[in-house]
């Protein structure tokens, strides 16, 4: 989505959509504070519960295939997990659930976003699995970063569909070795945070006003 400010004083940013399809329209949005950075900034010091904010969309095609049936992994590093959170609820919650990977990639112990649900997922949810690396932390079991530990955590990925969402270097090394360990490159889908995408679909983008909850 495209999230921006009534007055557009700060400039409209891409958020990916951070949960599945609510009944109620409801949409989480999670956004990591960039420094000095115009809308991160207004959304964590500006923006008030229940103020209203410009969103349009949404866009991209960062979605599953319907024509696929076999198991998903997400990639995700940093805030790329939003998009990897909604894909975990979507395909757990369809009616012919998939079997799910999720492998994280955060800095440290403090940055793990949902650590706890993730790890109550593993036992409450059949089909749900959770990697972790913290590239920060020397302790961690896991600190190396997702590309080199694909091939041993991992293996083979033949039959795979794998998202891959965060920033362009990691998104293009995670897809780079998930093909090389088979899966198939129309399987392979990609979504690079800080560069804006070129224009995503010929129809125009629908405009709504949301209000902020937390
Ligand atoms: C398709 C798409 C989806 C995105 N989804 C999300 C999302 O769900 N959550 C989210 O927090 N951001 C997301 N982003 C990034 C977001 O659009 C903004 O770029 C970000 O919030 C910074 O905006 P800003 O105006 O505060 O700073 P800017 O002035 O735009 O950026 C300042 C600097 O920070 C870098 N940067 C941008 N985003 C990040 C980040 N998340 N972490 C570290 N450095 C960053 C930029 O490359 C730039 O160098 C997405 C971007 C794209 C293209």
């Amino acid at each position: 989505m495209l999230l921006g400010d009534l007055r557009y004083q700060v400039p409209a940013r891409s958020y990916s959509v951070a949960n599945a399809p609510r009944p109620d329209g409801q949409i989480s949005l999670l956004v990591t504070r960039v420094p000095n950075g115009p809308t991160s900034s207004w959304v964590h010091e500006q923006l008030a519960v229940d103020s209203p904010v410009v969103l349009s969309g949404p866009y991209g095609t960062f979605v599953p295939d319907p024509q696929r049936t076999g198991p998903v992994l997400l990639l995700a590093a940093g805030s790329g997990l939003a998009p990897a959170r909604a894909l975990a609820e979507a395909l757990l919650d369809a009616p012919h659930p998939r079997l799910v990977t999720l492998f994280f990639s955060a800095r440290s112990g403090a940055d793990a976003i949902d650590h706890t649900r993730w790890l109550d997922w593993e036992n409450t949810r059949s089909g749900f699995r959770y990697l972790l690396t913290l590239t920060r932390d020397a302790h961690a079991p896991w600190h190396q970063w997702i590309p080199d530990l694909l091939p041993t955590a991992l293996g083979h990925l033949t039959g795979w569909e794998v998202f891959v969402s965060g920033p362009p270097r990691f998104v293009t090394g995670c897809a780079k070795i998930a093909e090389r360990l088979g899966a198939e490159r129309a399987a392979v889908h990609t979504e690079e945070f800080f560069t804006e995408p070129q224009p995503w679909t010929g129809h125009p983008p629908v405009v709504t006003e949301g209000s902020v909850g937390r």
